[in-house]
């Protein structure tokens, strides 16, 4: 018998009791449809508040083919996604969202292209049901900023539902940044790329986590995690500002010396320092961003710590890095 591989199915789950027996259902049926594969899927607890690790417990009692990873507190998905890279033992890996607005039905078309010899198939969705009109704008308009600041191509109208060769996972692994941006990171570690289209579904049940405040945060750390344009453009707008300052400038010297001091001048004056303020302090801002940035990553700290993967509880002496 010739050995099969493994595919891993990554599930980061926070608060997501209501659908997660609705998941095991989609996957088991995957995983026993494709038997030239053995399958396993890793659900990540990434500090839920409900019923979530319980259910998850239940169902690896089921199914030994659930393995779970249950992080020390929430961490958020980009970190409960490195967790769980950090811990798969597939092949490839099958990034999914536990919500079930990524088709778990896509699996063997992905499996198709990888065994073609691509390294990274990503799904792109051509609608996005049940996403309001505000949420599809603002990730356009981010996506457009986010590619003129930036030279690495980011996928448009991509999640992290995708399927990721070994290699692509060990490229991955060796980025520790705190501040992720996940989504940047897969085109920046490269490697062949396949895309794929689906229908993004609405949420199967329960609530999104997202929300501006969110999506704002992940906004900034995508610029500023992929380049350090804005500080470029800092500097080019002040040659400007103070160019414009010099010309400026001349002419009121040209003036008083034509027509001696004459002290009206109130509102010219105003507005130069209210620009020249406003323009200082904005741009203090986008030093104060990267130099934020700066802080977090020399701290070093670990990313995550985990409470328990499966039954073993880990302790903290045991150190699993890299
Ligand atoms: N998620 C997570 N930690 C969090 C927030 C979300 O692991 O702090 C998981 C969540 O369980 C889901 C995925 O990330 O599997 C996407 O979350 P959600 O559906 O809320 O985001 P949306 O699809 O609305 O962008
Ligand atoms: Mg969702």
């Amino acid at each position: 018998m010739e050995n099969k591989k493994l595919v891993t199915i990554l599930v980061p789950a926070y608060n997501e009791q209501e659908v997660l027996n609705m998941l095991y259902d989609r996957l088991k049926n995957i995983m026993d449809e494709n038997t030239n594969y053995d399958f396993e899927v890793l659900l990540v607890n990434d500090g839920s508040k409900d019923n979530t690790l319980n259910i998850i417990m239940e169902l690896r009692e089921k199914d030994k083919r659930i393995n779970y990873l249950n992080l020390s507190r929430n961490y958020g998905k980009e970190t409960a996604m490195i967790a769980g890279l950090d811990y798969i033992k597939g092949d490839c890996v099958v990034i999914i969202d536990a919500d079930l607005q990524d088709p778990p039905e896509l699996i063997p078309e992905m499996l198709k292209y990888w065994e073609e010899g691509y390294d990274d198939v990503y799904a792109k969705r051509n609608s996005r049901k049940g996403e309001t009109f505000l949420k599809k704008f603002t990730s356009k308009m981010y996506y457009k900023i986010l590619q003129g600041f930036t030279k690495i191509e980011i996928q448009k109208d991509t999640g992290d539902f995708r399927l990721l060769d070994r290699r692509c996972v060990e490229a991955l692994k060796q980025i520790r940044e705190s501040q992720r941006y996940t989504k940047g990171l897969f085109s920046w570690i490269g490697y062949n790329k396949k895309e794929i289209r689906y229908d993004r579904d609405p949420r199967a049940a329960g609530a999104t986590h997202w929300n501006y405040k969110k999506l704002i945060d992940l906004s900034i750390d995508g610029i500023t995690s992929f380049t350090t344009s804005p500080l470029r453009w800092s500097a080019i707008i002040g040659v400007l500002v103070s160019l414009a300052g010099f010309i400026y400038m001349i002419v009121i010297i040209c003036q008083t010396l034509i027509n001696g001091v004459t002290t009206p001048g109130y509102a010219s004056t105003m507005v130069v320092i209210l620009f020249l303020g406003g323009i200082q302090l904005i741009f203090l801002g986008v030093i104060g961003e990267y130099l934020g940035r700066a802080f977090y990553e020399t701290k070093r700290r670990p990313l995550y710590f985990i409470d328990r993967y499966n039954e073993e509880r880990e302790t903290n002496l045991k150190k699993k890095e890299n």
